[in-house]
């Protein structure tokens, strides 16, 4: 045995870095439920302890444990609280992330079935509860991805192969080099991931047609020219910004009696479709071909976590396909066929513990909740002078702005130096706002007040 082996061997024996692991991330939840939401300028200046050239000997495995939680931990932005409203960034369900943590130990490669059976099998579990819980159409398959980026991407390869099937030409073998042409449809407000996956997957930004969208970002459905075939439609639940969702019942029904292919990037937006109150958002969803949502964001699962969707399962698995002599292949789940990887780790066990867990009640309750939070928000902040809601909030983003951007620029410098809260800047219709995005189920009317009070002494400290 080598000396690296024999000390290696015991720590797995001893167990103290495990131990000291779990107590810290215990001590981290209770800090981080109320602690400064962004790290202090002393914890970030900190950061220096990890400046160092690449050891040669090597440490004590202690010691990397607790060097990583005394400089890392406060340098963390404590998302797991209820008073993060940037970006559009999730909380973590505690039964998912108890389960992550088994799933570390069990540290699977979900690729193929004889890799990890356990994985597989929750795969296939929760992609008919997907099914379910979206009222998608039953050949719809799922591939599990880090997120909605990835999920775009796997669903517009899909597309992309299915449109050129359509006219008698495989992608896989020809390439795009004298293809027949695609057409490509999108709003002016899709999100910047669609935009990098059409320009990864070759097809050109240049080629996008971009159709006009209203004041709340939703693309203007009479604008849409006559569908066909070979026409790629790309389509949103829940604007970025706005949180808007696209005429899904119009257009996807038209869509789909044209022989287009519609994909829904639906990254925390799809999850209205599992509230009562909120399901009207996502009518006629049900009628588009790939659909990408994430389990970070509105689900509330660990990071890390998004879902493609397609129910043209010979697409999405041509699409992606791998083949290989050693590769083992069975009759269940190989959950390579519907990602772009290969090796994965399970993030399935996290997700499939959060569906478990909430049950389709518990997800009704926490989303809805997550709206309310934000139509309180908005209802807090319309009340004082010096800021206007720009969006009707129709789910979980509020788009605020000051009297010029000048000033919406300053107070949102001066919300994030308090650290009581966290909100980043946006452009909106040619404007500077702040953008609120309520995504944590541990959001509290309490935590909306303390965060609006930030918002009002900022905006009274720039006046001052
Ligand atoms: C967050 C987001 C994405 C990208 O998803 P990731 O999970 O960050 O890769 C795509 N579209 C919309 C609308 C989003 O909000």
């Amino acid at each position: 045995m080598t000396e690296i082996q024999k000390k290696m061997f015991a720590e797995m024996q001893d167990k103290t870095i495990f131990n000291k692991a779990l107590q810290y991330g215990s001590e981290y939840i209770d800090a981080s439920l109320d602690r400064n939401i962004y790290p202090t300028e002393i914890a970030l200046e900190d950061l220096n302890y990890f400046d160092e050239v690449m050891p040669i000997e090597s440490s004590n495995a202690l010691d990397v444990i607790e060097g990583l939680n005394k400089y890392g931990s406060p340098a963390t932005v404590s998302q797991i609280g209820g008073r993060y409203f940037g970006f559009v960034n999730g909380s973590v369900v505690p039964a998912g992330l108890a389960a992550k943590l088994i799933g570390t130990f069990w540290d699977q490669n979900t690729a193929m079935y004889v890799i990890s059976p356990i994985a597989a099998k929750l795969e296939n579990v929760v992609e008919q509860w997907l099914k379910s819980i979206f009222n998608l159409p039953p050949q719809t398959v799922a591939g599990f991805v880090s997120g909605t980026s990835t999920a775009n991407l796997c669903g517009l390869a899909s597309a992309r192969f299915r449109l050129l099937k359509n006219q008698g030409w495989d992608i896989n073998q020809k390439g795009f080099l004298n293809a027949p042409p695609i057409r490509i449809i999108a709003g002016k407000d899709a999100h910047s991931s669609v935009i990098k996956t059409i320009g990864l997957l070759g097809f050109g930004c240049d080629n996008i047609q971009f159709i006009d969208t209203d004041e709340q970002g939703r693309i203007k459905t009479e604008l849409i020219p006559e569908l066909d075939n070979t026409t790629l439609l790309i389509l949103a639940a829940g604007n970025v910004n706005s949180g808007s969702f696209d005429n899904f019942s119009e257009i996807c029904k038209k869509a789909k009696e044209a022989g287009a292919w519609v994909h829904i990037d639906g990254a925390f937006g799809l999850w209205a479709a599992a509230v009562k109150e909120l399901s009207h958002l996502t009518n006629g969803m049900e009628d588009a071909n790939s659909w990408a949502v994430d389990g970070h964001k509105t689900l509330n699962t660990p990071s890390d976590c998004g879902i493609v969707m397609c129910n043209d399962k010979d697409a999405i698995t041509s699409a992606l396909h791998t083949s290989g002599g050693y590769l083992i292949l069975s009759d269940d789940r190989d959950g390579m066929f519907y990602t772009p990887e290969m090796s994965r780790r399970a993030r399935i066990i996290e997700l499939w513990a959060t569906l478990k867990y909430l049950g389709t009640s518990g997800i009704d309750q926490m989303v809805l909740g997550l709206h309310l939070r934000a139509k309180q928000f908005a209802s807090e902040l319309s009340a004082i002078e010096g800021f206007t809601i720009l969006n009707d909030v129709v789910f979980n983003q509020v788009i605020v702005c000051c009297a010029t951007d000048d000033i919406t620029n300053e107070v949102i410098q001066l919300i994030q130096k308090e650290r009581v809260c966290w909100v980043g800047g946006s452009t909106w219709k040619d404007k500077k706002v702040i953008r609120i995005s309520v995504c944590s189920w541990a959001t509290t009317e309490q935590d909306v007040l303390r965060s609006v009070q930030s918002f009002k002494s900022a905006l009274l400290k720039f006046k001052n």
